[in-house]
C-alpha cells in the first residue's frame, strides 16, 4: 500500500476514495481498479484481473482466507451511471455527509458495499476462517452487466475449491433478495424500399412492416399473461416487451426505406429470454419471405445492445437465503425490479442473494446516497460472515 493510505480505513473513507473516481459504465476503470488493488496487497492479499478485450478495463477477484470448500463471494460492480442534466445540489463526486446520509454518485449503487467489505478485510484477516471469502468487483455493469458472466466464470475456473454461493451487494436495504427479472434490449432495423406514397402496394415501406413488428411484440406479451405466465412475486408480475424509441421516414410522400426501433423485454425467471426471441425471429423470417416478393432487399435485422442478463430464481429454502437472513437478521424475502448480475451469478453455479446497503429508490438520480446506518448495516453483516466462517 502507498505510505499515504492510512492502515487502516473506515468504510466512509474508502468510499471517498472510491466515490472520486467518475467511471461510469463504458468507460476505461484501470484507477479505480489500482486503488483497490494497492489497497489490498496493503494487506498482502494477492488478487487476479479479468480484462476486457483491448485492456482498458478489468474486473478484480481475490481470496481471503484458506483454499477450502464453502467460503462466500461478496460481489459488486465499480461503476456509475452518469451526472448529466442531473440537479445535483452537492459534486457528486465528493462523498458529502449532510446529517445521517453520505451525498455521492454510486454512494447507494453500489460503492457503498465495496466500501464495506473492504473496511472489514483486515477483520477478515484477523479471524480464524476456516472457510474463505472472496471479493468479485466487476465494470459495465450499468450497461447491460457486461463483465458479469466472465467473473463468474473466472472465479469458477480459477480456484480449485468451490464458494458455495455469492451475495451481490446491490442496494436491497440490507433485505435478502432472492429474485429478479433478466433483461434484453435490441435495436432492430426494417430496410424496405422507396418511392411515391401512392406507389405503397408495389413498395414496402419500413415503416409498414416495423408497425407490425412492434404489435406482434406487444401481442406476444399479451399471449404470454393471458397464458398464465404470471409470477406475483415481481412488480408487475409479467414479463414486459416495451418499444421504446422509433425512428424512420423522410415525408409524408416518400415510401420509408428504413425505420429502426429500440425495444426491451425483462423476463420473470419462468419465461425463457431464448425462446421469445426466437419466436419474434421466426415472424421477421415469414414477413421476409412475403415483403421480398415485391422488394428482394427487404431486410430485418437485430443489434443485441448486450448479451442477455439471465433472471435469478433462488429458492427460498437454499443454504444461501437461510445464512443472509441470519446475517441480516431478517426473516423476510423480496425481488428487485432491476437487473443484476445474480442471475450470470447463479449460472455459474454460485447460488446467489442480492442484499446490500441503500435503497434503490436512492440509484440513478441526482443527490444519490447512502444513509450511515445502512453502511454500519453492511459491516455488521460481514462481521457476522466471517465468525460463521472461522
Ligand atoms: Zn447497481
Amino acid at each position: 500500500m502507498p505510505q499515504t493510505l492510512p492502515r487502516t480505513m473506515t468504510a466512509t473513507e474508502i468510499l471517498t476514495a472510491l466515490v472520486s473516481f467518475p467511471i461510469f459504465g463504458g468507460d476505461a476503470n484501470l484507477e479505480i481498479v489500482k486503488w483497490i488493488t494497492d489497497y489490498l496487497e496493503g494487506y498482502g492479499v494477492a488478487y487476479q484481473l479479468v480484462y476486457n478485450e483491448d485492456r482498458t478495463k478489468a474486473a478484480i477477484h481475490c481470496r481471503v482466507g484458506p483454499a477450502t470448500d464453502g467460503g462466500i463471494i461478496l460481489s459488486g460492480h465499480l461503476d456509475v451511471v452518469p451526472v448529466a442534466g442531473q440537479p445535483w445540489n452537492t459534486d457528486p463526486f465528493k462523498l458529502t455527509l449532510i446529517g445521517d446520509k453520505l451525498y455521492g454518485r454510486g454512494s447507494c449503487d453500489m460503492k457503498g458495499f465495496a466500501a464495506c467489505c473492504l473496511a472489514t478485510l483486515p477483520h477478515m484477516l484477523e479471524q480464524p476462517m476456516t472457510k474463505p471469502v472472496y471479493f468479485a468487483f466487476s465494470f459495465d455493469e450499468e450497461i447491460g452487466c457486461r463483465s458479469g458472466d466472465l467473473l463468474a466464470a473466472a472465479i469458477r475456473d480459477h480456484y480449485p475449491e468451490t464458494p458455495a454461493g455469492a451475495i451481490i451487494g446491490e442496494p436491497s436495504m440490507m433485505v435478502p433478495m432472492v429474485g429478479q427479472k433478466g433483461i434484453m434490449v435490441y435495436t432492430t432495423t426494417v430496410t424496405g424500399s422507396q418511392g411515391h406514397s401512392s406507389r405503397i402496394k408495389e413498395e414496402v415501406d419500413a415503416i409498414h412492416e416495423a408497425a407490425r413488428l412492434i404489435l406482434w411484440l406487444e401481442g406476444k406479451m399479451d399471449r404470454l399473461i393471458a397464458g398464465g405466465r404470471i409470477d406475483d412475486r415481481f412488480t408487475p408480475n409479467h414479463t414486459s416487451i416495451h418499444v421504446g424509441k422509433i425512428n424512420g421516414g423522410t415525408a409524408f410522400n416518400i415510401i420509408a426505406n428504413q425505420c429502426s426501433f429500440d425495444w426491451d423485454y425483462r423476463n420473470i425467471p419462468m419465461d425463457d429470454a431464448d425462446e421469445i426471441f426466437a419466436e419474434f425471429e421466426a415472424y421477421c423470417e415469414e414477413r421476409k419471405t412475403v415483403c421480398r416478393k415485391i422488394y428482394p432487399e427487404f431486410d430485418i435485422v437485430h443489434d443485441a445492445m448486450h448479451p442477455p442478463v439471465p433472471p435469478l430464481d433462488t429458492d427460498e429454502d437454499a443454504k444461501i437465503v437461510k445464512l443472509v437472513q441470519r446475517l441480516t437478521g431478517e426473516t423476510q424475502t423480496g425481488t428487485v425490479a432491476y437487473a443484476a448480475e445474480a442471475g450470470q451469478f447463479s449460472n455459474a453455479g454460485f447460488p446467489s442473494v442480492i442484499c446490500g446497503p441503500g435503497d434503490i429508490a436512492q440509484a440513478h438520480r441526482a443527490n444519490e446516497f447512502v444513509a450511515v446506518e445502512q453502511l454500519e448495516r453492511c459491516q455488521q453483516m460481514l462481521q457476522k460472515l466471517v465468525a460463521h466462517l472461522s
